[in-house]
């Protein structure tokens, strides 16, 4: 209804044949303040409701042609006849005609005869009336429009519980179709727990009046359903129950929190999460003057792995170790083997492949060594993942609360230093944290700092170690020996940090540094007249692991304008041991370039006979272990003659290094070893002093007998 509308005064029809009564009556009701129109008959009465849609009818029951009955039944099929209040005017004050005119359609019903004193004012409330009706109607239609949209199901509970009526929505999976819940007791619906009583709670609301919301669960189906159920008192014995289904947005809560409190790939803990749980277990181990464990794990030689495999198996491999980790602290199969006490334990990866173990509740140090134990055989059966068979070890830090540090960071930084220490011995173990560690941790972290800054304060150096021909004492070769001569802690020897050096990466822009060196320095003295010999270079396993190492030394090679027959590069078992065919590929293309290739430490390491004839190698370097006993010691005297024979077998050169006396000499001559690099005849020297020694030519020493 638009306002024009709405501020017209109310239009009444009369039908009547009677012009006397439609005179008084037109009369009457234009004076009340209402627009009158008439009809003199049924067929005119409908005539004029098509035109004019009057908002109330009076009619009168007997008319020629068609009664009122009809005319009623007629107008509340036509367009707007339902919205008008229809007042039959009936002579006959019986029962029968009344409901007559109920049953055709009528609002309500005056008798003749009519008493003009009050018409106006009974057309006036039967109009009133019927639009609130009709109001009524449409704002029930709209509620219950409002109604089919919300997603909850609803409940009209009576106070003893029993549903007397309930809508369930389409979206809504409920165990039981409408008809089966109506009529009953809410109780006994699969929608609450016995132990939710509901019942309770409605008696509760119809005394006090408001309402009451709580949370339950249901499994439907075999499927967890979470509701949020609200109680609202709805008239005096009874009350509404709106049970609304939030199974998808607890299942959003539970992914937040997931990504929130841990690690995406593995589904451990992060670092948060445990820092946390670590924290409450050591408030309870206060409290109850219990022992708790950190253990702190890193896998060994993971970036190999990642660097030859690539990163889908590095995340394979610790998605596979988070869960031999998770069954190693599994409350079930540990409480069997230590004898119960190892309740909230927690594993988390803190990123790369460093995981953390809490063992909250262990009665002695000797029940963290067996997880550790237990951790270190569980990793030690190979993985088999895309294909490949990969077998990874650990080294495992171990700290107690409260001896070890009585807070987090201690307790986390001695388990590190712990682990570190397990790295520096070998690897693949477990060992708990002593105070001397912390110390050594220290020296570490500043001697890595120093490490950091040595290069680009030049503080390297290279010396040169002659490499001889014994029968002809000529010398065939330098190889160049880092040193780092640093201003307070003196000449470090390579020992001391290339290892370092090559878990930090800094070997990568050093070991180019060494290799550009040498090459200038070979250069040098050949440029100054000096006879050409072959520089040999140390290679770190991690720089022949670099795609672009055949460009560094090829750089290296034309800045510095050395002929490639005049460098010879080492590398060590661990470098060939790494992925075979990209070995391959390296070697032949370095060899390509006329790139002489040694193996350094040979025998130390692993290879094989057959395993070395895959590579396309030029020498083998005789470690100085088995050299300094070949003639005291009958089995590295055997080693060194069987190294011997099988590098001519494989048409390799061979030379021996560490040789310091005259009968290593004489020993390795007679097995056909005819080079050799050691302090019989020098020891690594300046390269000035080798310039003096190329120029003045080179002889066994007399005291290297
Ligand atoms: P290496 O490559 O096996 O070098 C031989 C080592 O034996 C050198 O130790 C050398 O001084 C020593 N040596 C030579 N003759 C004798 C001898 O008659 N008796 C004894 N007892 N020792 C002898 P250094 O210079 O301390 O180097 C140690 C290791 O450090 C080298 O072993 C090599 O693995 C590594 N290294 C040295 N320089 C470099 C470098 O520039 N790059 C890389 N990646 N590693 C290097
Ligand atoms: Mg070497
Ligand atoms: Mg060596």
């Amino acid at each position: 209804m638009n306002v024009s509308e709405r501020q017209r005064p109310p239009l009444v029809l009369i039908a009547d044949d009677d012009p006397t009564i439609r005179l008084l009556a037109c009369e009457l009701l234009e004076d009340a303040g209402f627009q009158v129109a008439e009809a003199a008959g049924g067929d005119e009465a409908l005539d004029a409701f098509a035109r004019l849609q009057a908002d109330v009818v009076l009619l009168d029951v007997m008319m020629p042609r068609m009664n009122g009955y009809e005319v009623c039944a007629h107008i509340r099929g036509m367009n707007g006849g339902d919205h008008a209040a229809i007042i039959m005017i009936t002579g006959l004050d019986d029962i029968q005609s009344i409901n007559r005119a109920y049953e055709a359609g009528a609002t309500d019903f005056i008798t003749k005869p009519i008493n003009w004193t009050i018409l106006g004012h009974r057309v006036r409330y039967m109009w009133r009336a019927s639009k609130a009706r009709i109001e009524l109607e449409h704002s029930e239609k709209k509620n219950r429009a409002l109604i089919d949209a919300m997603p909850d199901l609803m409940f009209h509970i009576r106070q003893d519980g029993v549903i007397v009526d309930c809508k369930i929505p389409r979206q809504f999976q409920s165990p039981l179709p409408e008809e089966r819940l109506v009529g009953k007791n809410i109780e006994e619906t699969p929608f609450f727990n016995p132990s939710e009583s509901v019942l309770s709670l409605i008696h509760q609301i119809i005394r006090r009046g408001g309402s009451h919301s709580f949370e339950h669960e249901v499994k439907i189906n075999g499927n967890v359903h979470s509701y949020e159920s609200r109680i609202v008192s709805s008239g005096e014995k009874e009350v509404l129950v709106i049970v609304r289904d939030v199974t998808e947005r607890r299942k959003a809560q539970e992914r937040i929190i997931q990504l929130a409190y841990h690690d995406s790939l593995t589904g451990l803990l992060n670092i948060h999460s445990f820092k946390r749980q670590l924290e409450k277990a050591m408030e309870r181990a206060r409290r109850y003057r219990r022992l708790l464990a950190v253990l702190m794990l890193d896998l060994d030689r993971f970036k190999r792995i990642n660097d030859t495999l690539g990163h889908n198996i590095g995340d394979l491999l610790l998605k596979g170790i988070a869960d031999r980790l998770n069954a190693c602290v599994r409350k079930t199969d540990c409480t069997a083997r230590l004898g119960g006490g190892l309740d909230g334990s927690h594993v988390a990866r803190l990123g790369g492949d460093e995981f953390m173990i809490l063992l909250s509740e262990i009665s002695s140090p000797h029940d963290a060594a067996k997880v550790a134990r237990r951790i270190l055989d569980a990793l030690a059966h190979p993985f088999f993942l895309a294909g490949h068979e990969i077998v990874a070890s650990a080294s495992i830090g171990i700290t107690l609360y409260p001896c070890d540090g009585d807070n987090i960071d201690t307790l986390l930084m001695n388990a590190d230093a712990a682990m570190y220490h397990v790295k520096e011995q070998g690897r693949n173990d477990f060992q708990f944290y002593a105070q001397a560690m912390n110390a050594s941790a220290f020296e570490r972290l500043s001697l890595e700092n120093r490490l950091r800054k040595a290069l680009e304060r030049k503080e390297f150096t290279l010396l040169y170690q002659p490499q001889v021909d014994i029968l002809t004492d000529n010398i065939v070769g330098a190889e160049a020996l880092v040193r780092w001569n640093s201003p307070d802690a003196g000449m470090v020897s390579p020992n001391d940090f290339i290892p370092l050096a090559e878990e930090n990466g800094l070997i990568l822009p050093l070991g180019e540094w060494v290799l550009s060196t040498a090459c200038r320095q070979n250069r040098t003295w050949q440029m100054d007249g000096l006879p050409p010999v072959r520089v040999t270079v140390n290679l770190s396993s991690l720089q022949f692991s670099q795609q672009n190492l055949l460009e560094v030394v090829k750089r290296a090679l034309r800045e510095t304008q050395l002929d490639p027959r005049h460098l010879e590069l080492e590398i060590t078992e661990s470098s060939l041991m790494q992925d075979a065919d990209s070995t391959v590929r390296t070697l032949n293309m370095l060899k390509a370039s006329g790139i002489r290739i040694a193996l350094d430490d040979f025998g130390t390491g692993y290879s094989s006979l057959s395993y070395l004839k895959r590579f396309p190698l030029d020498v083998l370097k005789i470690d100085r272990t088995f050299v300094s006993n070949i003639t005291t010691d009958a089995d590295d005297a055997a080693i060194a003659t069987a190294i011997i024979a099988m590098g001519r077998s494989l048409n390799l050169s061979v030379i021996a290094e560490g040789v310091e006396t005259r009968e290593q000499l004489r020993f390795l001559l007679e097995r056909g070893c005819h080079e050799v690099q050691g302090y019989v005849y020098s020891p690594p020297v300046s390269a000035d002093a080798f310039a003096e020694i190329l120029r003045s030519g080179i002889r066994v020493r007399e005291s290297g007998s």
